[in-house]
């Protein structure tokens, strides 16, 4: 690299890539993969990476390396591939093996010209790619999804327009981007004149904000308005923008008056987007809304026998079982977790086993271990304290009822991400602010009095397991 500017450009780069991919990947394994990779510089179209260690980089470039390059294209067009090579030394952890020479020379390209080259199917560079594994036929319905699947179904297989939008909202994880880019598939593979446009709020707000510097937004509104269907995603980020937000409601109305499919994903329903205009919202409310529930075990466990037969692994179904038992927060970890396990027996050459499996995901595990319920802790609470767990809720105000609930409002507080507000509604319809006084008084006792102090750090102990 040239200059500091440019030194600067690519962190910058390579922040907004590696935030994007830690969120659609977790913590952990950001953590475990993202982390020690060190960006060494941009040579023409390429990225050029280094990874400590020669696991590391099979790994990486298996798992990330497509998706690494399709985030730096996003960030960058210039750049069509990543170069991801070993350099011993390019991370400080003292515990990874050292490469080899020969496994240093050795390096794994990532490149434009595979399947992902097909997914632009947009007018011009605006519309982002589209996942190749994310069709109908690899989503796994479950009835946590039926309703978000069939609406999906129907406006995908649409001759006019059933209804407008469509919005989708739940969860991150469960399958919102996944539905999207399968609508996107399923049209254009049964009708390649339509075109479709997909892409991330973020990106349209950024676009807006360029065409605005550039006092091109003339142009900016043709590319949108001349699209069959317009898929928005994670529209929630356009909360509080009030000029992007602005764009966003004329394009809308425009597209909708029209005729044009419009289809939106967020986190919250329209009604709970928050910083958004009223007007907006009644306009999104106005179509169809479906959401997308979280994961049951059923749905969990069916998702893990497709995953591991499509990646040809022979899971035992003990294994699955237990994943689908642990892994509950989303679909995304889920993988994640099941990707895990067959890259390391298939690393190591041994069998998928319930042992290595819980060896392997001991840290996942331990973080899905310690969401704790509140209804979990009402109730051993309520044992421990020897009271009815009805009284949890009830409006009762003898001490002998009232110490333990505070105690349960407490660790509720303490071990959930529970606002206090949920937690007052679980706890009978009380007001927070009753919340707020149990954690104080808690707090309080446990400073004067050693042995409720004990009982409550054993209480803690015991709920998280
Ligand atoms: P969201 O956009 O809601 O955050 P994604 O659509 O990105 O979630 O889904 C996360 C991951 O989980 C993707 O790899 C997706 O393929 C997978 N996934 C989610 N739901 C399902 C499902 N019902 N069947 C199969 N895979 C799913
Ligand atoms: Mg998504």
């Amino acid at each position: 690299m040239g200059t500091n500017s440019d030194e600067r450009l690519l962190e910058n780069q390579w922040y907004r890539v590696s935030s994007r991919l830690k969120a659609e990947i977790g913590e952990t394994a950001h953590e475990n993969w993202l982390k020690p990779l060190r960006v060494r510089e941009i040579n023409g179209s390429e990225v050029r990476i280094a990874v400590p260690s020669r696991f590391m980089r099979d790994w990486v470039v298996a798992n990330y390396g497509e998706r690494l390059r399709e985030l730096w294209a996003g960030e960058n067009p210039g750049i069509k591939s990543v170069d991801i090579s070993i350099q011993p030394g390019s991370d400080t952890d003292p515990d990874e093996e050292p490469a080899s020479p020969a496994a240093a020379a050795a390096t794994t390209r990532t490149s434009l010209d595979t399947k992902q080259a097909r997914g632009i199917v947009a007018p011009g560079e605006i519309s982002a790619p589209l996942d190749p594994r994310f069709t109908f036929s690899n989503f796994v319905v479950g009835k946590p999804n039926e309703f978000a699947y069939a609406a999906a179904r129907r406006v995908a297989e649409a001759t006019s327009v059933p209804f407008n939008p469509l919005f989708l909202y739940g969860g991150v994880g469960l399958g919102k981007t996944h539905l999207m880019h399968a609508i996107a598939w399923d049209i254009v593979e049964g009708n390649p004149n339509r075109t479709v446009m997909y892409l991330s709020a973020e990106k349209f707000m950024y676009r807006f904000v360029r065409a605005l510097r550039e006092q091109n937004t003339v142009d900016f509104k043709e590319q949108f308005r001349s699209v069959d269907v317009l898929m928005i995603d994670d529209v929630q980020f356009i909360g509080g923008r009030d000029a992007t937000q602005e764009e966003f409601f004329h394009t809308f109305n425009a597209l909708v008056d029209q005729g044009r499919q419009i289809i939106l994903s967020a986190d919250k329903s329209p009604s709970d987007l928050e910083g958004v205009e009223e007007r907006l919202k009644s306009r999104l409310n106005c179509g169809l809304v479906a959401d997308i529930h979280a994961t049951t075990y059923e749905l969990r466990l069916a998702i893990l026998e497709t995953k591991a037969e499509q990646m040809k692994i022979s899971a035992p179904p003990k294994v699955l079982e237990f994943l689908a038992h642990k892994i509950t927060s989303n679909v995304r970890e889920l993988e994640g977790a099941l990707n895990r396990v067959a890259a390391h027996t298939q690393l190591v050459g041994r069998d998928l086993t319930l042992e290595t499996t819980q060896d392997v995901l001991h840290d996942l595990l331990r973080a899905n271990d310690r969401r704790v319920t509140i209804e979990e802790i009402q109730k051993r609470v309520a044992e421990h304290f020897n009271i009815r767990i009805s009284d949890m809720h009830s409006a009762r105000r003898a001490r002998s009822v009232a110490r333990p609930r505070q105690v349960a409002m407490y660790l509720a507080k303490q071990l959930t991400s529970r606002s206090l507000p949920e937690i007052g509604r679980k706890f009978g319809g009380r007001d927070h602010t009753t919340v707020m006084h149990a954690v104080r008084k808690v707090d309080e006792l446990r400073e004067n009095d050693g042995s409720f102090a004990e009982d409550v750090e054993l209480l803690r102990r015991m709920l998280e397991g």
